[in-house]
């Protein structure tokens, strides 16, 4: 099953307000029809290619000390798993020990690395299970006071053991905009930390006390010398790396000037959409991943999916540019 993101629809029945009930969490733990999902240091545990959704009777009868775990959700129909399954994540210690119980053929994983490789059920729980993790890995103690931290409300909650006070897990809000100019052509850019021929839209952080909106002009005009007439805003993206949320907007100019600002963008381009597709073909132009809002963006303003060498594509299933998604 295929969500194209951003999308409402949802694989996940969270149980947001279920979840805070005392002991909801604890009786899961005892169901042995749960399934676990395993985080260590930041990585999932991947099972033959999936996400690693495991019987609770291949992991540890007693979890190592420091362990911490999380209700994540049912799994609703369409996800892959029997409909209402509960899913757990499980975190480990940062020092697990030798993790002999890992079933042979399972290995940890980083979401980029198997990210092309998951479908729609499983990139909603990773991201979901990421999230959570790197706030419990970062929050152990009391932002106001220093003293530790205990997990509630099924791990999505700390208390702090001294002063009572309670934090939630926290969302960083960030702009990545496609900028559309003159003659309907697209601005992409390229970044020193890319090969000098990938090119993607352009991201930053929302400062505190700022609109996204006020965000994604001063981004554009400090990044690539820009000026935005008006923007529109498409949908967002949970990026938990480390918690981020990306909200993308198309982003419209009447100049087709631009300035790279030698920091974090080394060049910029314009492409118009015959060129865009023919220089991803030809290799002279990589472009963003399938499953980032980046691609989403790009696409929309291409009007369809724009095909990369090796793909296997019927040409009568070409979406013509310019046609509506
Ligand atoms: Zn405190």
């Amino acid at each position: 099953m295929t969500i194209p993101s951003p999308s409402p629809e949802t694989l996940l029945d969270r149980q947001c307000e279920q979840r805070s009930e005392p002991g909801y969490l604890e009786a899961v733990l005892k169901s042995a029809a749960r399934r676990v999902v395993v985080f260590h240091r930041g990585k999932a545990l991947m099972d033959a290619g999936s996400l690693g959704y495991l019987d609770p009777a291949a992991l540890p009868a007693e979890p190592l000390a420091g362990t911490t775990h999380v209700y994540l959700a049912k799994a609703l129909a369409g996800h892959g798993l029997p409909n209402g399954t509960d899913l757990v994540l499980q975190v480990l210690p940062y020092d697990a020990g030798d993790l002999a119980w890992v079933p042979t053929g399972a290995d940890f994983a980083g979401y980029r690395d198997v990210a092309s490789t998951l479908n729609a059920g499983d990139v909603e729980v990773f991201i979901e299970a990421q999230a959570v993790a790197n706030w419990h890995a970062t929050h152990a103690f009391c932002p106001r006071c220093g003293g530790p931290t205990e997990s509630l409300c099924a791990g999505w909650m700390r208390r702090c053991d001294k002063d009572g006070s309670e934090h939630f897990p926290r969302t960083d809000p960030a702009v990545i905009v496609a900028i559309v100019g003159p003659d309907d052509k697209i601005l992409l850019a390229n970044n020193f930390a890319w090969e000098p021929n990938k090119y993607s839209t352009v991201a930053g952080f929302v400062e505190a006390g700022e609109s996204g909106e006020r965000a994604a002009v001063r981004e554009i005009a400090e990044e690539v010398g820009v000026v935005l007439d008006s923007l529109s805003y498409v949908g967002s993206q949970a990026w938990p790396f480390p918690r981020s949320l990306m909200l993308g907007f198309m982003g419209y100019t009447k100049s087709s000037a631009s300035t790279p600002d030698n920091v974090e963008v080394r060049a910029t381009r314009w492409f118009s959409r015959e060129e865009l597709q023919a220089e991803v073909l030809n290799g002279n132009a990589g472009i963003p991943g399938r499953l980032s809002i980046a691609r989403e963006l790009v696409e929309r303003w291409y009007g369809g999916c724009i095909n990369e060498p090796g793909d296997a594509v019927d040409a009568a299933e070409l979406v013509a540019p310019g046609a509506t998604l």
